[in-house]
């Protein structure tokens, strides 16, 4: 079940009692369970309960992490996993409930050589980011190293999802602004996405004129009404991505966030205008979507509405307009990355397969001359 109300973390308690829940994994981030208030509603639930806490790890799940939480997992064979915490968080408590219960080898599982045959125990997914909307995905991101891979099965959509603004209200502006640019540019790739379908269509334009409308205030000058909005954004993108799957954009951002730790968000939307321009000029020749490129312009001008301009090259403007405003870099030269050997390595990390899903064919050459 989903429940996205300020005070949804009441919820929890139900959620335990009809599942008679009593052995529970908590999968935490623990300096944002400290500030989120998640602690009083969640302890008087855990006073009732066996209680194992996995905490302590690295941001962007990595597979150290992944096979110590299997273990504690295995050893302790919860009876519920609750994830709190941004997008690393809830990927953890995805991979862990449903990892420690396969008999394949996770690495195998994660690299895509072998498969996920199991449903793991029950996952509560609690975002304390508005964000990536994790909480209403079926996929999972691991490093093996600085290889980033992406897990994808039914069995790690969560349970339940328990979106409660008021854990948002004491995030730093400068993790409401990464984490808000991840929903904004989700949502945009989602709508041109070749995966994209009517539905996520729907969700992904309602995403993108919430987050064009409150995003700005929600950094700067945040009030409980703009934190709502911007977890309502996020949780549409999250649905939105779980049908039509991310773009260009996401699969040039993972190296720029192992390499030089650029924060995810940032770094997706460090490339979301150079590839509004490409995709915008999309033609039969180079159209990656059997519905062909008519069917690509008429979404590309969906987002141009969305974002209040009345073509590509305003869009980007009015694009760029907002990153700066909340004090992101609007480019990679801004991010600091100007040579063409920089260029070279981001290009050569990409996923082949996630780039099929971006709308209009890509090469080496054509994305080197697109972000210089
Ligand atoms: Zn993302």
């Amino acid at each position: 079940m989903n429940f996205l109300y300020d005070g949804a973390i009441n919820e929890v308690a139900g959620i335990f009692m009809r599942g008679k829940f009593r052995k529970v994994l908590f999968v935490a981030d623990e300096d944002a369970y400290r500030v989120c208030g998640a602690d009083t509603a969640l302890e008087s639930v855990f006073e009732h309960c066996l209680v194992s806490r996995f905490v302590g790890f690295e941001l962007n799940p990595k597979l150290i992490d992944i096979q110590r939480g299997i273990e504690v997992s295995r050893e302790f064979s919860p009876d519920v996993i609750v994830a709190l915490g941004g997008g690393t968080a809830i990927d953890l408590g995805k991979l862990i409930g449903s990892l420690s219960v396969q008999s394949a080898d996770s690495p195998d599982i994660i690299r895509g050589s072998d498969t996920i045959t199991q449903k793991g125990p029950p996952l509560i997914a609690i975002p304390t980011t508005a964000g990536t909307g994790s909480e209403e995905t079926h996929f999972a991101v691991a490093y093996i190293g600085d290889k980033k891979f992406s897990i994808a099965h039914e069995f790690l959509l969560p349970d339940h999802s328990i979106v409660d603004p008021q854990l948002t209200h004491s995030l730093p502006a400068r993790i409401t602004a990464a984490t808000g640019l991840d929903a904004f540019c989700q949502a945009i790739e989602s709508i041109w996405a070749v995966g994209g379908t009517e539905e996520s269509t729907d969700f992904a334009s309602e995403a993108v004129e919430i987050a064009v409308a409150n995003i700005v205030q929600a950094v700067v000058e945040p009030t409980p009404a703009t934190r709502m909005a911007m977890c309502r954004a996020s949780n549409l993108a999250g649905k939105a991505i779980n049908i039509s799957k991310t773009t260009a954009p996401h699969a040039l951002s993972y190296y720029l966030t192992s390499r030089y730790g650029i924060p995810h968000g940032i770094a997706v939307a460090l490339t979301l205008t150079p590839m509004l321009t490409y995709n915008a000029d999309v033609c039969e020749n180079d159209c990656a979507d059997p519905r062909g490129a008519e069917h690509v312009q008429r979404r590309i001008e969906t987002i141009v509405k969305l974002l209040g301009a009345s073509n590509p090259r305003e869009a980007c403007e009015r694009f760029s307009e907002i990153v700066s405003k909340i004090g992101c870099p609007r480019s990679l030269a801004e991010a600091g990355i100007t040579t063409t050997d920089q260029l070279q390595n981001i290009v050569s990390s990409v996923n082949e397969q996630r780039m099929l899903n971006n709308p209009r064919k890509t090469t080496s050459a054509s994305l080197i001359e697109l972000l210089s």
